[in-house]
C-alpha cells in the first residue's frame, strides 16, 4: 500500500555517492584537455629525440600511446553524449581509472624504453618533460587522490628508478631530485584532494539541509500533504494553468465530523492517528496532478485541475464513502469516522472556488453531515 510521503528529517540523498559524481564529473571536465596535451607531449618530447633515440622505439611507443589516446577519447566522448547522472555515471568511475593508469604507465614506461643510454642531456630532457607530466597529472586529477598518485607514479617512478641504476653521479643526482619532486607531489595531491572533497561535501551537504528545509516548509508535518501555505500556491498555479488553457476545474473542501469529540473522549494522539489515516485517504484518492493540502486543522482541501464538477462530485462520494468505511485502529480502539465535503467550480479566483466549496460543505453539515453537497445546491437551498 502507497503511503503518504510524511517528512523524515533523516532521510535524504547520499552524501557520499553524489560527492563520488561530483568528483568524477570534474575529472572528466578537467581532463578532458589533458588527454589532447599528454599526445602533443609525446609527440614534442618524440621530435626532441629523434635521431639520439632508436626511432623504432619511438614510433612504436607514439603508436601505442595513440591508441590509448583513442581509447580515452572514446570514453570522453560517450560521457559528453550522454552526460550521465546517477549509477549511469558511476558506471564510467571504472574504465576511467583503468584508461588513466593505462595511458600513464605507457608513458612512463615508454619513456624509459626510448630513453637514450648514451646521452645525459636527453636522458635529463626526458626525466624533464616526465617530472612536467607529474606534475600536471597532480594538478588534474586531484579530485581523486589514488587517481593523482596512480597517475604520477606511473608517469615518473620507472624513469626514477632506471636513472638508480645508472652508474653515474649525475643519474643519481637527477633520481634523487626526481623522487624529492615526487614526495611534494604526494603532499600536494593529499591536500588538494582534502581540500575538493569538503568543498564538493559542504556543497551537497547545504544543497540537502535546503531541499528538506523547503519541504519541510511545504509540507503539513502530521499528513505529509500540502500545508496551507503550499496548497493555495500550488493551486493558484494550477488554476492559471486551467485558466490559459480554457479547462474545467474543481475544488473540494472536506471537514471531518465530530472531530472534537475524538480529541475529548480518547485523546489528541488518538485524533492525530484519524487525521494521518484523512492524510494517506486523500493522498491515494488523487491523481498526483491534483493538489490536495490540510488548510485547516481538521479541514482538507482539493484542487481538481480538468475536471467537471459533476466528475469531482462522483470523485467526492467516493472519498467520502471511503472514509466512512475504513476502521482506524487507535491503540486498542476502532474508529470509523465520517466527512463533510463542499464541491465547486466555476470560477478561476481560488478564493471564490474555496469560499463556495466552503459553503456546500457547511451545508453539507446543516443538512445531517456525512454527505456531499455542491456549490448550486447550497445556494438554492
Ligand atoms: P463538525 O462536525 O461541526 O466539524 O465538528 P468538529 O468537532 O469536527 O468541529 P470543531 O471545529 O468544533 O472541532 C475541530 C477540532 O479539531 C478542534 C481542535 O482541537 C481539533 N484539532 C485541530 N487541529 C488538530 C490537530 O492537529 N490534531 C488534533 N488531534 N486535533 C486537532
Ligand atoms: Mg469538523
Ligand atoms: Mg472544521
Amino acid at each position: 500500500m502507497q503511503e503518504a510521503p510524511i517528512p523524515d528529517a533523516d532521510a535524504g540523498p547520499d552524501i557520499e555517492l553524489l560527492v563520488r559524481e561530483d568528483k568524477l564529473k570534474l575529472l572528466f571536465h578537467q581532463s578532458f584537455p589533458a588527454v589532447f596535451i599528454s599526445y602533443a607531449s609525446a609527440l614534442l618530447l618524440s621530435w626532441m629525440l629523434w635521431g639520439h633515440a632508436s626511432d623504432v622505439a619511438l614510433v612504436v611507443w607514439l603508436v601505442v600511446l595513440g591508441i590509448s589516446t583513442i581509447s580515452r577519447l572514446t570514453l570522453f566522448l560517450a560521457y559528453f553524449r550522454a552526460e550521465p547522472r546517477g549509477v549511469d555515471l558511476l558506471h564510467l568511475e571504472r574504465p576511467y581509472l583503468v584508461s588513466l593508469l593505462s595511458s600513464s604507465l605507457i608513458w612512463g614506461v615508454g619513456a624509459v624504453i626510448v630513453m637514450p643510454v648514451d646521452s645525459l642531456l636527453y636522458q635529463a630532457l626526458t626525466l624533464f618533460v616526465l617530472i612536467g607530466m607529474a606534475g600536471g597529472a597532480v594538478s588534474v586529477y586531484s579530485a581523486r587522490y589514488p587517481m593523482a598518485v596512480g597517475a604520477m607514479a606511473s608517469v615518473l617512478l620507472p624513469a626514477t628508478i632506471w636513472m638508480y641504476t645508472q652508474p653515474g653521479k649525475e643519474q643519481l643526482g637527477l633520481a634523487i631530485g626526481a623522487s624529492m619532486f615526487m614526495v611534494v607531489l604526494l603532499r600536494a595531491a593529499k591536500v588538494l584532494a582534502n581540500v575538493l572533497q569538503q568543498n564538493f561535501q559542504l556543497s551537497r551537504e547545504l544543497h540537502a539541509a535546503h531541499a528538506a528545509a523547503d519541504l519541510q516548509a511545504k509540507t503539513d508535518p502530521l499528513t505529509g500533504i500540502n500545508n496551507r501555505r503550499a496548497f493555495l500556491d500550488h493551486g493558484e498555479h494550477i488554476i492559471r494553468y486551467c485558466e490559459r488553457h480554457e479547462l474545467a476545474l474543481s475544488a473540494i473542501v472536506m471537514d471531518i465530523d465530530h472531530f472534537k469529540s475524538i480529541n475529548d473522549t480518547l485523546g489528541h494522539f488518538a485524533g492525530d492517528i484519524v487525521l494521518r489515516q484523512v492524510g494517506e485517504i486523500l493522498w491515494k484518492t488523487f491523481r498526483r496532478s491534483d493538489v490536495c493540502g490540510r488548510i485547516g486543522g481538521e479541514e482538507f482541501a482539493v484542487i481538481l485541475p480538468h475536471t467537471l464538477e459533476s466528475d469531482a462530485l462522483l470523485i467526492a462520494e467516493k472519498l467520502r464513502k471511503t472514509i466512512a468505511e475504513t476502521i482506524i485502529h487507535c491503540g486498542d480502539q476502532r474508529l470509523n469516522i465520517t466527512v463533510s465535503i463542499g464541491v465547486a467550480d466555476a470560477s478561476f479566483d481560488l478564493t471564490t472556488l474555496l469560499l463556495h466549496a466552503d459553503k456546500a460543505m457547511y451545508r453539507a453539515k446543516a443538512q445531517g453531515r456525512n454527505q456531499v453537497v455542491c456549490h448550486e445546491e447550497a445556494v438554492v437551498a
